[in-house]
C-alpha cells in the first residue's frame, strides 16, 4: 500500500537543522568534545520544592484521573495571584486563564480556534517555528514581518500593506524574543492595541522570557496595556522560568472569547495537563521566588563571558537584557549556513544558522547560554583560534 502524506505536512519549511544534525552526530562519532549552544532547553535542574511538590501529589489517587479541560481550578487562581504580583494585572481565573500542556501546545492550537481557511496571520520573522506552521495547518497563510537590527528587531507596523492588515485574523508577537533576544516597551505594545483594534485582529503575544532578564531589568506583560484584554492573549510557560521543559506546563491569560474558543479546541483535542504537574505548578509560581533569581545571575554571567569573547575576535552581537540567546551577526563573507559549519567543524560548536528562523535572519547565528560558564569559556577560546 502506498502511504500518502497529507498535503499540509508536503507545505512545511525544510527543516534546515537536519544537517547539523546529522554533522554534530558525525562529530560526537568521531570522539569529538562538543559544545552544543544549539537547543533553548535549560541545562539546570527544576528547583527541589517543585519535585516535592510533584512527587506528594503524585502519591494522591484524586491526582490520577482526567483533568479538567480548562485546568485545575487552584492552578489557575495561582496563575492569576503571580500575574497580580508580577504585572499588577487583575485576572478573572476561571475565564481570563486557561491551562496549557506547555505554551507550545496553546500556540498550535490557536489558529485553529481563530482562523478561517485563506485567512491571514502576521508573523513574525526570524521567530519560533510554531507561529507559522499553526497558521498553515489551520488553512490560513502567514504575512511575514521582518524583524531587523535597524528596527531593534521589532516589527515595523507602518509597512504592512492596509489591504494586508484588512485581511489579517491574527498578529503573533514574541518579547523577549527569541531568536533575536530583543526586547518591547509600553510604547510599542500601545502602537500594536491601535493597530489591532483598527484592523480588527487579534493578538497573541508570546511571554516566555519574561522572567529570564539580566541587569535589574524586568519586562513587562502586553497585558499590562490598556484595551489588550480587548484584543489579545499573552502565553506564559513554566518551562524556562522554573527550568521544566520537560514537565509541559504553561498558561494563557486575556481575552475571555479568544480563551473560550481555544478551549473548546482543546477539549476536542486533548483532555489536560496532569494534576499533579499543576500543583507542581502552584508551588513554582507561589513558593520563593528566588531560584528564579540564580537563574537570571548565572544566564547573565554566561552571556557576559560569551559577548565579551565574541567581541575579541570582531563579532558584534548585542547584548541581549533578556532570554538566553545571543544573536551574533557572521563574520564578513559568511552566510549563516557557513558559519554555522565552520563553527561546528572547526571549533565543534553548535549554534543554530539564523536563516533557519526564517529568511530575515540570515546573516546571523544564535547561541544558546545553555551550558557552564566554563564551557562557553572553552567555546570562546576555541573561536580565537579560528581564522574568518
Ligand atoms: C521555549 C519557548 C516556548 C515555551 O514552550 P513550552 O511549550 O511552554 O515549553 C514558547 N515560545 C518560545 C518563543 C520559546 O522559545
Amino acid at each position: 500500500m502506498k502511504i500518502i502524506k497529507a498535503e499540509r505536512l508536503r507545505r512545511l519549511p525544510p527543516y534546515l537543522f537536519q544537517e547539523i544534525d546529522r554533522l554534530k552526530a558525525e562529530l560526537v562519532a568521531k570522539g569529538v568534545d562538543v559544545i552544543n549552544l544549539g537547543v533553548g532547553d535549560p541545562d539546570l535542574p527544576t528547583p527541589d520544592h517543585i519535585i516535592r511538590r510533584l512527587q506528594t501529589a503524585a502519591e494522591d489517587p484524586e491526582t490520577h484521573q482526567y483533568p479538567s479541560y480548562s485546568g485545575m481550578n487552584d492552578f489557575r487562581v495561582s496563575v492569576a495571584g503571580w500575574y497580580r504580583r508580577r504585572f499588577g494585572v487583575e485576572l478573572d481565573p476561571l475565564r481570563e486563564v486557561l491551562t496549557l500542556i506547555g505554551s507550545k501546545e496553546g500556540l498550535a492550537h490557536l489558529p485553529l480556534a481563530c482562523i478561517n481557511q485563506g485567512d491571514l496571520a502576521l508573523v513574525p520573522s526570524p521567530a519560533y517555528p510554531v507561529y507559522h506552521v499553526a497558521t498553515l495547518f489551520a488553512g490560513g497563510e502567514s504575512f511575514f514581518m521582518p524583524l531587523q537590527r535597524e528596527n531593534r528587531f521589532l516589527p515595523d507596523l507602518k509597512a504592512i500593506p492596509p489591504d494586508v492588515a484588512r485581511r489579517a485574523r491574527l498578529m503573533f508577537l514574541n518579547y523577549p524574543n527569541n531568536p533575536t533576544g530583543a526586547t518591547a516597551e509600553r510604547d510599542f505594545y500601545e502602537r500594536v492595541v491601535e493597530f489591532a483594534r483598527e484592523y480588527e485582529i487579534l493578538v497573541c503575544h508570546d511571554a516566555a522570557y519574561t522572567e529570564m532578564a539580566f541587569d535589574g531589568y524586568r519586562p513587562m506583560s502586553f497585558l499590562e496595556i490598556p484595551g489588550a484584554r480587548e484584543v489579545g492573549i499573552e502565553f506564559q510557560s513554566l518551562s524556562k522560568t522554573y527550568n521544566m521543559t520537560g514537565w509541559r506546563l504553561g498558561f494563557a491569560v486575556g481575552n475571555a472569547q479568544i480563551l473560550e474558543g481555544l478551549g473548546q479546541v482543546k477539549s476536542n483535542i486533548d483532555s489536560g495537563a496532569f494534576n499533579a504537574i499543576q500543583h507542581a505548578g502552584i508551588a513554582a509560581l507561589e513558593g520563593s521566588q528566588e531560584c528564579v533569581g540564580r537563574m537570571r545571575q548565572i544566564y547573565q554571567e554566561r552571556r557576559d563571558v560569551l559577548i565579551a569573547g565574541l567581541k575579541k575576535v570582531g563579532l558584534d552581537p548585542d547584548p541581549p537584557k533578556a532570554t538566553f540567546y545571543v544573536w551574533c551577526p557572521t563574520p564578513k563573507g559568511y552566510n549563516s549556513k557557513d558559519f554555522t559549519s565552520l563553527l561546528l567543524r572547526e571549533a565543534g560548536i553548535v549554534t543554530t544558522p539564523g536563516s533557519g528562523f526564517g529568511e530575515p535572519g540570515e546573516g546571523y547565528v544564535r547561541m544558546a547560554l545553555t551550558v557552564t560558564k566554563e564551557r562557553i569559556e572553552e567555546a570562546v577560546g576555541r573561536i580565537r583560534k579560528l581564522s574568518f
